[in-house]
């Protein structure tokens, strides 16, 4: 039987681990769409689609449609980023692509846009997804759904933690900065915002290693799908 667990919450909640670890556990697929929303605005800042503070939205929309933004599978399962086949992973991940990424994200043709790349990587596939709408939009019966949260401080001391051995000047007050506007971008958008999905077991993580977390999550899993098959 294939079934389908969704992981939401902000940025730095941890969700991205806590996905990959569960997948591995389950011996399942792990996506992370965040990676999709990330390499299409690489894409548009190669293309310098960023102008006075505004993103020539219609250029993106049409110059997405010719090219290829895909998620492909490596040797050892993992999916990487790739944009016209060139893989982009370690391109995403700096602070430039995450300052300007929740306001590409925020517009509706860009999220059908990435909605199809994710449902299509999904089809007859069990899978771990995270991300800001996965539970309430992209898979609304989803098996099992979590969301998971944590502190502000502790949110940005992970996020510089990971930042701070690529970009030395960085300061965890620009960190923090960053991470309180996407949430507010990611919370308020019309578009599928971040919410706590109904059916969705909440974990603060603040005062929890990660160990603990994934047995929580583990036995919240197992229990459902033992149910279903049973
Ligand atoms: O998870 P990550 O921080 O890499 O996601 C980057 C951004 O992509 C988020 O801040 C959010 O604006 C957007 N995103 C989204 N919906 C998702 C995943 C990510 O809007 N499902």
């Amino acid at each position: 039987m294939n079934f389908i667990v969704t992981i939401d919450g902000p940025s730095s909640s941890g969700k991205s681990t806590l996905a990959k670890r569960l997948a591995k556990k389950l011996s399942i697929l792990h996506i992370d769409s965040g990676s999709i929303y990330r390499a299409v605005t690489l894409y548009a800042l190669q293309n310098n689609l960023l102008l006075n503070g505004k993103f020539l939205m219609k250029k993106l929309i049409n110059i997405l449609s010719m090219s290829s933004i895909s998620l492909k599978e490596n040797s050892n399962g993992i999916f990487k980023m790739h944009i016209n086949n060139l893989d982009v992973e370690n391109k995403i991940r700096g602070s430039k692509v995450s300052k300007h990424v929740s306001e590409i994200a925020k517009h509706k043709k860009i999220r059908d846009f990435v909605l199809k790349i994710q449902r299509d990587i999904s089809k007859n596939k069990s899978i771990v997804m995270d991300g800001r709408d996965i539970g309430s939009f992209v898979f609304p019966d989803a098996d099992v759904k979590f969301y998971i949260d944590s502190s502000i401080k502790t949110r940005s001391i992970r996020r510089f933690n990971q930042l701070k051995q690529f970009e030395k000047k960085l300061s965890i007050d620009e960190v923090k900065y960053d991470l309180l506007s996407r949430d507010k971008i990611d919370k308020n958008r019309k578009n599928s915002p971040l919410i706590i999905p109904e059916n969705s077991l909440f974990i603060n993580n603040d005062n929890r290693s990660i160990d603990d977390v994934l047995n929580i999550m583990l036995d919240h899993v197992k229990s459902i799908i033992n149910k279903k098959v049973s």
